[in-house]
């Protein structure tokens, strides 16, 4: 593949341009490099698909965030969705070519399968713990309800192109032949729609924002995406709407690492309770939880609640909950508690003339790398 040329660049603006700045470039370039001005041009044709793209990004608000700091890659992801900006081609057309030619230019009988979406959706560790029914505000083109997508106004009709009489060709002489082209009054549809809808000024397509219902499940991680069939924007004349990807993120935690289906956190207890072993209560995701210490723990060992970690997906079990065990030295000892240690010192046969640190590390059974 060779190297993509950067989307600024391609349409010669500025990286701070605004909306009608990208939308002026590019459709100057889509002039100059449209393919039916430059039959059989691959050169014209490469160059109007990589305006196209460039164009699709930067238009998008949030594209656009996306390339800024990501660069092309933050966007490869959204595009092998979509299979490619072809799809997408026609929309930039209603919405570049529209505005050329003076808004409502003709009826869009062609149809075209809606564009597909994705949306990002950030969910926190408790709500994959449990599941949670979301409602998203999703930003789509949507078949006009005023017209039904007819584009004409309400109890009028689409009438047939006078220009052209429906054929959607009109001839013209050039000397002493004549060519055919497509009827600039119709597009070629060989319709028009004499009394525009308001609501969608004839294009039978308005852009709204709908509110759409989706369960996130437990278990499910980052990446994780939910295919909404049909939820994607409308299709023109009719056409199948695309699709609505949601894709999952699932923000960190400030208690929980998770890595799988564990989770892990930690605790500290006492140097007695590491000795002697016990049971403790730790914090879950989901409540307290008992934690049994068994005699002799070490610092930094890993001990597992089995099955309170994150819920395996579509599975009736979970991953554990791993408690890493700090052990805190005691400070400000008392007299009395003080001489307790030296005896107990001694019996373990460590004079107290050894150096400080070797006393502690050998009680603490803490590891060469664990102390300072
Ligand atoms: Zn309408
Ligand atoms: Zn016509």
């Amino acid at each position: 593949m060779t190297q993509k040329r950067d989307y600024y660049e391609v349409l010669s603006v500025d990286r701070d341009a605004d909306e009608d700045e990208i939308k002026k470039a590019y459709r100057k370039l889509a002039i100059q490099f449209h393919p039916d001005k430059n039959p059989d041009n691959k050169e014209a044709e490469d160059k109007f698909k990589e305006a196209t793209e460039a164009y699709e990004v930067l238009r998008d608000p949030e594209k656009r965030q996306t390339y800024d700091r990501f660069g092309h890659a933050g966007l490869e992801g959204m595009t092998t969705d979509f299979g490619g900006f072809g799809v997408n081609l026609d929309d930039i057309f209603g919405d570049v070519f529209g505005d050329l030619l003076g808004g409502f230019s003709g009826r869009q009988r062609t149809t075209k399968r809606g564009r597909s979406l994705q949306y990002n959706l950030e969910v926190t560790l408790e709500d994959i713990i449990h599941g949670k029914q979301f409602t998203i505000q999703v930003p789509r083109v949507e078949t006009c309800s005023t017209c039904n997508g007819s584009g004409a106004r309400t109890g009028t009709e689409v009438v047939t192109c006078p220009q052209c009489h429906g054929r959607g060709q009109i001839s013209q002489s050039h000397g002493f032949f004549t060519m055919a082209r497509t009827c600039p009054r119709c597009q070629g549809e060989g319709e028009i729609i004499q009394d525009p809808c308001p609501s969608c000024k004839g294009r039978g397509l308005v852009r709204n924002t709908r509110e759409i219902k989706l369960h996130v499940d437990k278990g499910v991680d980052s990446g994780f995406k939910y295919k909404l069939t049909g939820e994607g924007e409308a299709g023109v004349n009719g056409a199948p709407p695309g699709d609505l990807f949601v894709v999952i993120n699932v923000a960190p935690h400030e208690r929980f690492q998770r890595d799988q289906n564990d989770l892990i956190t930690s605790a500290k207890i006492s140097f007695a309770q590491a000795a002697l072993g016990g049971k403790i209560s730790v914090q879950g995701i989901d409540g307290r939880d008992e934690l049994r210490i068994p005699p002799g723990t070490q610092y930094g060992a890993q001990l597992r609640v089995p099955n309170k970690g994150v819920p395996i997906y579509k599975r009736s079990y979970s991953g554990d909950l791993i408690v890493e065990i700090e052990i805190e030295t005691p400070r400000n000892l008392s007299g009395e508690q003080r001489k307790k240690l030296e005896e107990f010192a001694k019996l373990r046969g460590e004079s107290d003339q050894h150096e400080q640190e070797g006393f502690w590390e050998k009680l603490l059974g803490r590891h060469e790398e664990d102390s300072e």
